[in-house]
């Protein structure tokens, strides 16, 4: 299967650049100088350095002795939880932000739902000296106190957003206004594998640094390159991607992606965009999403605030329709179970979002010999108000 989209920016049917007139040079620009330095040596050194120096990578491919021997298979967990800020985000955002000095930018926007990509933003904008906005939904700056705490201690300024439902879209409506209306010194720095074209493949490839080490790491550790299954969970669908993107061509590995069922599928309140989403077009790009019969895009619903997105990027559009990733839908429900396992069974608390990636593991038929990784995509840190109101004695 085809990494690349085409020239254009389709992987098949789905992504494209969907901006409005006024941009399309800004994208044009975008997608020319990404092309241009996105393998260029200067480039890949300032981003080796930063990754290790700042980001901590590689991070550990840890044997999960607790899960192996529960599930009876060799498991492993890919560490991105011990990046710094707490998630795989930093990935992503140290490449963008190198991007945007070459290109000369002077501001950095962005959009945030529940704060983290906000946060990762804020961070790298800091260390690379540019001042930042960070669009917000009124309602999620009141749910989400600590991290606009911590996008304000970093120096970013954070927008709140009035309009529509106050949450994630209605900031991504608003993160598009502002770079409409200053187009030519403003870098919109985007959090997932989403948006209009060259977004989707940039994070993508940013991203899979994460499964470009799996590969080195299991080789020493495991003695073979390729695991037998890898499981990742997706919202936009950026850990997803990258943790898969090595192995898309190795038919020994299956890629199972774990999407938030929310309180179920059938519900009505999920952010379960393959099982119950359509072909439209979400911020920028043609893809599968959540929307009524006429169009309107429908609020998701998930336990876990990363997840809770009524879209994905376009490149899992294809490889679902490809039958090439297999994309289960996993309930708040499940996931809480799944995060109170593994704190007992390993000693590492997940970001919720990666709970749903291990409540994949007991949907599997294992073999004893089965190679097993399920990418941590964050820390649960964050996710402690939830854990604390569920009643620990009553889960496993
Ligand atoms: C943001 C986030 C996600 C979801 O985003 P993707 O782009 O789908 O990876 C998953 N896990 C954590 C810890 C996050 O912070």
């Amino acid at each position: 299967m085809n990494l690349n989209p085409d020239s254009n920016g389709f992987y098949g049917i789905y992504g494209g650049a969907f901006v409005p007139e006024v941009l399309y040079p800004n994208v044009l620009e975008l997608q020319y100088i990404y092309s241009e330095i996105i393998g260029s040596k200067a480039f890949v050194h300032d981003q080796e350095q930063l990754l290790r120096h700042y980001v901590g990578r590689p991070t550990p491919l840890t044997f999960a002795t607790g899960l192996s021997e529960k599930y009876g298979a060799r498991v492993y967990l890919k560490r991105e939880d011990l990046c710094h800020t707490g998630s795989h985000k930093l990935n992503n955002v140290i490449g963008q932000i190198l991007l945007a000095k070459h290109m000369g930018k002077r501001c950095i926007i962005a959009e945030t739902g529940a704060g983290q990509h906000g946060v990762a933003t804020a961070t790298v904008c800091a260390l690379m000296k540019f001042p930042c906005k960070v669009f917000m939904g009124a309602k999620d700056m009141t749910r989400q106190q600590p991290n606009v705490f911590r996008m304000r201690m970093l120096g970013a300024e954070v927008i709140p957003v009035q309009s529509g439902s106050q949450s994630l879209k209605d900031a991504t409506n608003e993160a598009i206004r502002y770079w409409v209306a200053n187009p030519e010194d403003t870098y919109y720095l985007i959090g997932s594998a989403i948006g209009p074209h060259p977004y989707p493949d940039m994070v993508a490839r940013f991203q899979s640094v994460i499964s470009r080490e799996i590969t080195t790491q299991l080789t020493s550790q495991e003695g073979c390159a390729n695991p037998n299954y890898v499981l990742a969970c997706v919202g936009g669908g950026s850990n997803a991607i990258g943790a898969f993107y090595h192995f898309i061509n190795s038919s020994k590995t299956r890629l199972i992606a774990a999407e938030a069922a929310g309180k179920g599928v059938g519900t009505g309140y999920t952010a379960a965009t393959m099982a119950v989403g359509s072909v439209g077009v979400i911020h920028g790009c043609k893809t599968r999403l959540i929307q009524t019969d006429d169009g309107q895009i429908v609020e998701a619903h998930s336990v876990s605030a990363g997840l809770d997105y009524p879209g994905i990027g376009p490149f899992h559009a294809a490889l679902r329709d490809a039958n090439r990733v297999s994309y289960l839908s996993i309930t708040d429900t499940e996931a809480l179970t799944a995060a109170f396992d593994v704190a007992k069974s390993d000693g590492i608390i997940p970001a919720l979002e990666s709970a749903h990636a291990l409540a994949v593991l007991p949907k599997l038929q294992l073999k004893s010999t089965d190679v097993v990784v399920v990418n941590l995509s964050g820390r649960g840190d964050k996710d402690m108000e939830t854990y604390a109101s569920i009643d620990a004695t009553s889960m496993p």
